[in-house]
């Protein structure tokens, strides 16, 4: 271990210490884990104090402490992005997936699919799917945002108001895509179990997670870089951790590819120029709301679309599938 003094009284209790100061990692209470970065809520204001990231040795994991797991309803802010509707396509890295889901979903036999969205909100996404997929009969949200249920009903998606973990049915789904989510969640290797289980024999898994291991990651590291998304990321990977973890849960990678980070770019930029006084970021007025913040967002998108070649780009997504038990 190293560097980090102290760690916040009040951390949640699902962290154990080792040694009374460095905190044990949440995939497995491993003990070989370090102080790496500390970070401030730069989005949402939701909060002034300081959350720290460590990293696991073991897993190749970071995760934040404290966790506040327990307190969602003060890290999601009422102007959450996520609870805002949404309309198709607006942001490029979201109609990149959609592109994807249709390729994988074309790909998979069947003539009445099943699709689970996990945190996707209001269903906007599975509209998309079902206006473009005849073959899709059965749709499914899971998410924690009550106020997205009624919409997600009355345009024809089953929904469950709850966290994947107390999702219940004996259902099995040909398509399951839980987008910018494993990062948000408690126990990752237990959803990624959770998701294994509710597989058909062909179904696929189709997951996007940051990566910490990328160029703006290392730049803003000691500067709350937005892809830390500080308070609201518990647990983050790299394709090696999250490739390993997702084996561990009982699911294969089918592929994989790094995607643009321009959000993480131009919010981290933002941050960046509001320590050093050239811009003025009030809580009330996001980085997303800037004026500088489209010109940005462009800017670093062509940058990592023309490194994506062969830079390792802070966003990833990963297509699965259920791991075969060895014969
Ligand atoms: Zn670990």
């Amino acid at each position: 271990m190293n560097g980090k003094p102290k760690i916040d009284d009040d951390q949640s209790e699902a962290l154990v210490t080792n040694n009374g100061s460095s905190p044990a990692c949440p995939i497995k209470s491993c003990t070989d884990t370090s102080w790496y970065a500390d970070a401030h809520d730069i989005e949402y204001s939701t909060s002034d104090r300081t959350y720290s990231f460590y990293r696991c040795q073991t897993c190749d994991i970071l995760f934040i402490v404290p966790m506040l797991w327990d307190r969602l309803g003060e890290i999601y802010p009422k102007n959450y992005y996520s609870y805002a509707p949404k309309k198709r396509g607006i942001v490029p890295h979201q109609r990149s997936l959609e592109r994807r889901l249709l390729k994988l979903l074309a790909s998979i036999p069947g003539d009445r699919l099943s699709v689970l969205d996990i945190g996707g909100g209001s269903g906007w996404m599975l509209d998309q799917i079902k206006s473009c997929s005849p073959r899709v009969g059965f749709t499914q949200c899971v998410d924690l945002d009550g106020a997205a249920q009624a919409h997600a009903v009355a345009r024809g998606h089953a929904y469950h108001l709850g966290r994947i973990e107390q999702f219940d049915t004996d259902r099995r789904f040909d398509l399951v895509q839980a987008f910018d989510l494993i990062e948000h969640v408690r126990d990752p290797a237990l959803v990624l179990r959770r998701i294994a289980g509710l597989l058909t024999d062909h179904g696929r898994v189709l997951i996007s997670t940051p990566n910490f291991d990328a160029l703006d990651a290392r730049l803003f590291r000691h500067c709350s870089w937005a892809g830390y998304h500080t308070p609201r990321h518990f647990v983050m990977f790299n394709r090696q951790s999250f490739t390993a973890l997702a084996e561990q849960s009982g699911l294969a990678v089918e592929s994989f590819s790094y995607t643009p980070g321009a959000t993480y770019w131009a919010a981290s930029v933002l941050n960046a120029m509001r320590r050093l006084g050239l811009v003025e970021v009030s809580p009330q007025r996001l980085p997303y709301d800037h004026p500088l913040y489209p010109l940005l967002k462009a800017s670093f998108a062509a940058f990592d679309f023309a490194r994506r070649p062969f830079a390792r780009l802070s966003k990833m997504v990963f297509t699965l599938s259920r791991r075969c038990p060895p014969a």
